[in-house]
């Protein structure tokens, strides 16, 4: 092995260094996210187990899910709302105070400023719904490029590269919505979504553009095939 010179050294000691504050970033990441898992499946199975034994008074149900998420937020209270469609009720509180609760006793009716309002004003159900279709798709066209695969002798250039763009454009319109519906935290490292955003860019770049399959699909379709 050939002897280092001291600078050598020097920068290969600084890389090393470096690479471990890295290694050591990454570790607290996923021991964060662990610990944020396992809370999370602690409190589902709680909720679960509340539901089971309170089969017809939800009561016990929204207490215990306002507890949870308020732990789960590291926040100091919180409160539970359901929503008819034109005011919010109080269903449950943690840590409210009295006086507080008697304010937040409905109906509410969020002004055109408040935050809630403008929430209320995303149609976030249907957002969701079409995210969803969008997975379906591009599951059932990559099924059938794979189911074609196994077929010998049958060409699949052109049902794997409508599997490729499709799914691809897909997961970055699906990334990006949902960077979009957490709002300031879709930004932010403290969820993992603006890591599948990240994630998701490069999906239409490697392993053959979206260009080059568009261009893939459309030689085949004007050979007749
Ligand atoms: C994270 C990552 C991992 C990778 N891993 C691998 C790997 O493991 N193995 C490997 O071989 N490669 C790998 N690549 C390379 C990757 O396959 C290429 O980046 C990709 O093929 C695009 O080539 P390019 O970057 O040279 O872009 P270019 O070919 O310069 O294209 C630039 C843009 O022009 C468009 N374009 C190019 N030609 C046409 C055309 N005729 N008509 C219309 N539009 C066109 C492209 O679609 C693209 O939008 C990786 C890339 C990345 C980013």
């Amino acid at each position: 092995m050939p002897k280092l010179t001291s600078a050598q050294l020097h920068t290969q000691v600084g890389r090393l260094q470096r690479s471990l504050k890295r290694e050591r970033a990454k570790r607290q990441e996923l021991e964060r996210a662990l610990k944020e898992s396992g809370e999370q499946q602690t409190a589902t199975s709680e909720i679960l187990r509340v539901i089971s034994s309170s089969p017809t008074d939800l009561t016990p149900v929204f207490g215990t899910i306002v507890a949870n998420a308020t732990r789960l937020c590291e926040a100091q209270l919180g409160n539970l709302f359901s929503y008819d469609g034109d005011a919010f009720h109080a269903v449950a509180h943690h840590n409210a105070s009295p006086p507080f609760v008697d304010i937040l006793r409905g109906p509410l009716h969020p002004g055109p400023e408040t935050g809630l309002h403008q929430w209320l004003s995303v149609p976030r159900p249907f957002q969701i719904a079409d995210m969803r279709v969008q997975i379906e798709a591009s599951k059932l066209l990559t099924y059938r490029a794979a189911v074609r695969s196994e077929i010998a002798g049958v060409r699949i250039s052109r049902e794997a590269s409508m599997a490729k763009v499709f799914a691809t454009e897909a997961c970055n319109a699906i990334a990006a919505r949902a960077v979009q519906i957490f709002g300031g935290y879709g930004y932010s490292k403290e969820y993992a979504v603006e890591r599948y955003y990240r994630d998701a860019r490069v999906t239409t770049i490697y392993e053959g553009t979206s260009e080059i399959q568009r261009m893939v699909v459309s030689k085949n379709l004007l050979a007749g095939r």
